[in-house]
């Protein structure tokens, strides 16, 4: 069996702040005796994430804790626009974070949303599961209930997502402001300015003994309307599991998930006997079908003006992922190595 897990060799695994440590210490389980079934970890993030995740199944740690380390490593990144530290700001400039989690063994779910000055918010979603008989927490409430936690605030804007969202309000502004020429801005700032940012972390896992976790977490959409929830902490939307059946995550426009009940209806689409892939392709198509009705979510020739993706993980151990406008790819670790693998598209 291999050693438990200690604190100095999570450490060196994960790269993280003393600080992110001690809050990813908050609400997880003890280790647990190693099972017979083969692990697996997908993400929607890079290998890393999901050989933190595998490192710490491996080692018998919850697969909800592990999913939560992997995706805290990206969180912690200010140079990761779309989570955590450094994710993009609403239109007042300020980070919220939404996150949420699933725990297969005893169903249990739990979220965030419009987190503010908290680093690890799928941390905090997991303490809304582990400690009180809640599912969601919202806004100042949820950074109240955050610090009675014990966990630490940090300012999450860096100087370059200041700089750019600087940019993009002057450039709205223009008339009574004067926005600094794009060409004078560094490559990242002028793009994070231009392009309104995606992005968002998904990370499923089975562990050693079948049993599944995963967990969500975002800055959602760039400069959106501050207040706005996307999908990523509403159980059903942007992340849902069932432990006999499998579970799903979404990265891609929150409003047509929420619509949709989309990670819910993958999950369900796999209870009915449909494989992963034509499950997560099916969604795309009933979310573009239906979205599309609303004339805020096509364009001039009736097409989806958005993107989702999907990431499956089934119970067995198989998985896939599809979006609407591709390609993208997604991070498979099978309890050997960690890979990228191409998912499927509807258009383009
Ligand atoms: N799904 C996220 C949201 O709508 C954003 C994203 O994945 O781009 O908040």
């Amino acid at each position: 069996m291999l050693p438990p897990l200690n604190r100095r060799h999570f450490l060196g695994a994960t790269g993280l702040s003393a600080a992110s440590l001690s809050a990813l210490a908050i609400a997880a389980e003890e280790p647990r005796p190693i099972g017979a079934s083969r692990p697996i970890v997908i993400t929607s993030g890079g290998a890393q994430t999901a050989e933190i995740a595998m490192e710490m199944i491996k080692k018998g740690a919850d697969p909800l804790d592990a999913v939560i380390a992997g995706v805290a490593i990206v969180e912690a990144d200010p140079n990761e626009h779309s989570v955590g530290l450094g994710g993009t700001p609403n239109e007042d400039g300020v980070v919220e974070l939404d996150a949420a989690v699933m725990h297969g063994k005893t169903h249990g779910g739990a979220g965030v949303a419009g987190l503010r000055n908290i680093v690890h918010p799928a941390a905090v979603a997991r303490a809304v599961l582990k400690k009180t008989r809640h599912v969601l927490l919202v806004g100042d409430n949820a950074l109240k209930f955050a610090r009675e936690q014990g966990f630490p605030e940090a300012d999450l804007t860096t100087e370059e997502t200041r700089k750019a969202w600087l940019r993009w309000k002057e450039e709205r502004l223009r008339g009574n402001r004067f926005p600094e020429p794009l060409a004078l801005l560094d490559p990242t700032v002028r793009e994070l300015a231009t392009k309104p940012v995606h992005g968002t972390i998904h990370c499923s896992a089975i562990d050693t003994h079948g049993d599944m976790a995963c967990v969500t977490t975002t800055s959602g959409l760039g400069y959106k309307v501050p207040g706005r929830v996307g999908d990523s902490p509403i159980l059903g939307a942007g992340i849902y599991l069932d432990n006999t059946v499998g579970s799903c995550g979404s990265v891609g426009l929150g409003e047509v998930n929420l619509i949709n009940c989309a990670s819910y209806l993958v999950v369900e689409n796999l209870r009915r006997g449909m494989k992963p892939k034509d499950a997560v392709v099916a969604c795309c198509k009933r979310v573009v079908e239906t979205s599309t009705l609303d004339p805020r979510f096509r364009d001039d020739h009736g097409r989806p003006n958005f993107n989702v993706n999907f990431y499956c993980l089934t119970k067995d151990g198989k998985f896939a992922s599809a979006n609407i406008h591709g390609p993208i790819r997604m991070t498979v670790h099978d309890g050997d190595s960690a890979r990228s693998v191409d998912s499927a598209t509807l258009f383009d």
